[in-house]
Formats: C-alpha cells, structure tokens, sequence
C-alpha cells in the first residue's frame, strides 16, 4: 500500500514523524483528505484535530492548534502553534483550562481579551475531543 511520511513539528520540537496511508487535516477552508501522491500545496490550519491512517485500518489523532499543512507528494509537513498526540493530553489540564475560558467569557469584563479566551476554549475544547478519539 502506498503511503506519506508525515511530520508534525511545533516550536518545542517534532511531536510525530510516520507514515501514513491517508491523512485527513482541518484547514482553514474546512476537512482535506490527503492521499500519497497529492500536488504540492499550502494551507493554514484551524483548531482542530489531525487524523493519520496508517494501513490495517489504524489510526492516530492529534490535537493541532493552529498553524500551516505544506503537502508534497511523498511528504507532508504540519507546522502547529502547539499540538499533542491523543495519548499525551493531560485531560484535566485541558477541562480546567476549558472552565476558566468560560468564566472568563461570561464574565464579560470590558478589560478581558475576549478573543484570546475565545482561543484557549477552542483549544481546550480540541484537546478534549481528541482526548475523547483516543484509542
Ligand atoms: P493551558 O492554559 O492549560 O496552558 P494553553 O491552550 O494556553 O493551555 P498552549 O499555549 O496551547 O496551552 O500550549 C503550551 C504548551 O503546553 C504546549 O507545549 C502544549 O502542547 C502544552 N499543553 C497545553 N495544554 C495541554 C494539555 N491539556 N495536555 C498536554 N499538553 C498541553
């Protein structure tokens, strides 16, 4: 079966170097499935998790935060703001991180960075979804 190699690299280092059958990654315009041999092309990322297949029908998400997908035909490399493998995700770090966006939010102060809140939830939010994918 043919595959990709797929490296998923992040300011404090690679967090995944595989192969994979198939990804599927959420881009800015929304889900793009990527198969071995995709043309080359560039995308910005959303919050949102990454899917790898590899063959024999397995699967590893990652939680992606942001940043670039650069496709080539034989590789593809996910460069994210912050990004964690469903395994390494501290579960209640991310629903204390979940609440305290919350709060933040209904709060409603005038001096609150809403938009910076607004983020982490969505963050936190990824985190425990694709906590919640994990095999
Ligand atoms: P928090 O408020 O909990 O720090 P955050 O969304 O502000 O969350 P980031 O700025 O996205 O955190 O990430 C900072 C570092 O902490 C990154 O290395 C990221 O991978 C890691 N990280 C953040 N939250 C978690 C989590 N719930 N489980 C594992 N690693 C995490």
């Amino acid at each position: 079966m043919k595959t990709v190699k797929v490296n998923v690299v992040t300011p404090d280092g690679p967090v995944v170097e595989t192969d994979a059958t198939m990804i599927i990654a959420t881009a800015e315009s929304g889900e793009i499935g990527i198969l071995p041999g995709h043309i080359s092309m560039v995308a910005p990322l959303q919050i949102g998790p990454l899917r790898i297949m590899h063959d024999q029908n397995s699967e590893e998400v990652i939680a992606v935060h942001g940043g670039f997908i650069e496709v080539r035909p034989d590789v593809v490399t996910i460069l994210a703001e912050s990004a964690e493998k469903a395994e390494s995700i501290d579960i209640a770090r991310a629903k204390q991180a979940a609440k305290r966006a919350e709060e933040a939010l209904k709060a409603k102060q005038a001096d609150v960075d809403h938009k910076a809140f607004e983020l982490a939830l969505k963050r936190a939010i990824n985190r425990i979804n694709v906590y919640e994918m994990r095999r």
